[in-house]
């Protein structure tokens, strides 16, 4: 990874200022870096310069930097500079939401479209659109299937078109949207601008589809790779309940600072907290079932460190800015790597040393495996709850609500959900809040074929991803390594800090726990590290070494028995 690329005055100067689609003007960083002071930034983060870049550039990018990296200040940034609006498709209604109101807070006019606006709400939105008072514009991918609202965009122009969350474009990933796929058609439809697409820690498998399905093969791409230097990652086998918990108070008797604790269950998670609690550890608890209420007062007594040991499902954690935490423990594996890579990463936002661990039990598969198989209705049960949904829409002029379907048919009411959303997909229903409003039947027996069948590509991608999860816990290479391989990022040294290295440079060096002198590096002792070059120790303890290394210059805890000392 590179370093953060600081703004002026140290910016290299002139970097001629480049053509947009329709340049107004030619931009220097200096602009761009005052402007960027707006967002309450002062230095850019790896992969947002070059991004930024190429995009004032009129290229196709596609960018992936991790969640919470900084993805959304790549387009931000550059809207103030594109002639014609920025158009951001993102999927989630609480994301829109959040990146709007920010953008308003710092004075940059900005409209969402969406199922959630009541009509005259939209109404507004559509005249100041029309009055060019947005330079920012966000919608769902469902939206932009409309005629109208591409007649819309068209009035004044579009000159960005920016993918968020672009691994929905892939069935391979695991928030698949169908109408994603009629991404590409929409911007023919609006003159072809310029692609951003932003996503975070994309497999090879994703990244290829985002290409292909946008058409934008010539795509500038900007990957900053996954890895978290400061992260440790570990896996540790376990084979009882009972020993998973003694590694779990081990665990966090034996570190420093506040940490989260993952299950895969509610049952477990209130299980957990209360024998931590039983210990003496001051632990809370939080997932889906607990009243709003107490699901506040849990984050923020974990936020203001009234608790030090947050245990939770994987309900817990968007938009959780604490940076101190030091420890991120799965005590049962999540449904893939991608979801584990996200979760573990809440640790050590600081940038300081911390640990993700992951207690491994074979067995465990039979969670991920219980959830999956009620994912997803069966083709008969999709079926069935789309008739069920037309008949009654016809019996109530056109509108129902989720909870009438799901006591007529029988079916949860999640399941009506799933199957609601896979309809509104192909623009059979709209959803509106609980209400789904039926507007027009399948056209065809192919149409049919192709609803039922993506529900058979999900499982099956989903069998696969767990998998290579459980692939990941159960390998001896590398733990960075392996994750690297996953997103797709370049082949490097392995980490040296994982487990995985631990264990090989003990049997390789002969070293053991137990025979390890205590301190083996004075300070300011001269070392060589296979990977980081060669540095000084600042202090050493047992076999974790903080050396400064002299490039990149940065303080870094590696282990010693990679080090080797230099005269
Ligand atoms: P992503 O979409 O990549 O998950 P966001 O764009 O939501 O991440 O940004 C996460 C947070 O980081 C936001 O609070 C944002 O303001 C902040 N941020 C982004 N870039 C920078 C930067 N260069 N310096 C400081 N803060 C930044
Ligand atoms: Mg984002």
């Amino acid at each position: 990874m590179d370093t953060p690329a600081p703004l002026s005055p140290e910016l290299p100067e002139a970097t001629p200022q480049p053509a947009v689609a329709e340049p107004t003007a030619t931009l220097d960083w200096s602009v761009l870096s005052d402007e960027a002071r707006r967002f309450g930034v002062r230095k850019f983060r790896p992969g947002q310069r070059q991004i930024i870049e190429a995009v004032l550039a009129g290229k196709n990018v596609l960018g992936i930097m991790p969640t919470g990296a900084g993805k959304s200040l790549c387009y931000q940034l550059p809207s103030l500079f594109l002639p014609k609006a920025t158009l951001v498709i993102s999927p989630l209604l609480a994301l829109m939401e959040d990146q709007r109101a920010k953008l308003e807070s710092v004075d940059i006019g900005a409209a969402k479209l969406n199922s959630l606006l009541t009509i005259r709400e939209e109404r507004t939105v559509i005249e100041e659109i029309l009055a060019n008072e947005h330079p920012v514009i966000f919608m769902t991918p469902e939206r932009l299937e409309d005629q109208e609202t591409l007649d819309l965009l068209n009035h004044h122009g579009v000159s960005l078109f920016v993918v968020d969350e672009g691994h929905c474009i892939s069935q391979w990933g695991h928030d698949f949207r169908p109408s994603y796929l009629s991404l590409a058609h929409a911007r023919r439809q609006l003159g072809n601008p310029p692609v951003l697409a932003l996503t975070a820690t994309a497999p090879k498998e994703v990244s290829d589809d985002i290409i292909r399905e946008l058409d934008i093969p010539d795509a500038t791409i900007i990957n900053t790779g996954v890895e978290r230097e400061n992260l440790v990652f570990e896996v540790q086998r376990t084979t009882t309940k009972q020993k998973k918990l003694a590694a779990l108070l081990d665990i966090v008797r034996n570190t420093e600072g506040t940490g989260i604790i993952y299950t895969a269950t509610v049952r477990s998670a209130n299980e957990v907290c209360q024998f931590l609690v039983d210990n003496r550890i001051k632990a809370t608890n939080y997932h889906a079932r607990l009243k709003a209420r107490d699901r506040v007062a849990a984050q923020d007594g974990f936020m203001n460190d009234a608790f030090r040991v947050m245990v939770a499902t994987k309900a817990f954690g968007m938009g959780v800015d604490k940076l101190d935490i030091r420890y991120v423990i799965h005590y049962h594996f999540p449904d893939s790597l991608e979801s584990y890579y996200q979760e573990a990463g809440r640790a050590g936002r600081d940038e300081k040393p911390a640990r993700a661990v992951l207690l491994y039990r074979r067995g465990d598969r039979l969670i991920q495996q219980y959830f999956l198989l009620r994912k997803y209705p069966s083709r008969e049960d999709a079926l069935k709850i789309y008739e069920h949904i037309k008949t009654l829409a016809a019996q109530n002029g056109g509108s129902i609500h989720v909870k009438a379907v799901a006591e007529s048919s029988g079916f949860s009411r999640r399941l009506v959900k799933v199957v609601a959303a896979e309809l509104e997909d192909f623009g059979i229903v709209i959803r509106r809040g609980r209400k789904l409003l039926f507007r027009r039947e399948f056209r065809s027996t192919d149409e049919v074929q192709q609803f039922v069948l993506v529900y058979d590509i999900r499982l099956a991608n989903d069998q696969r991803r767990l998998q290579r999860m459980m692939g990941y816990a159960e390998s001896t290479a590398c733990r960075m390594r392996l994750l690297r391989d996953y997103f797709g990022d370049e082949p490097q040294l392995d980490c040296g800090l994982c487990d995985n290295c631990r264990a090989r440079a003990e049997g390789r060096l002969g070293l053991n726990a137990d025979t390890q002198p205590e301190a083996v590096f004075d300070e300011g002792q001269r070392v060589r590290h296979p990977r980081f070059g060669q540095g000084a120790v600042i202090r050493s303890r047992g076999r974790r070494v903080m050396v400064e290394f002299d490039d990149p210059s940065k303080r870094r805890t590696v282990h010693a028995a990679y080090l080797q000392k230099v005269a």
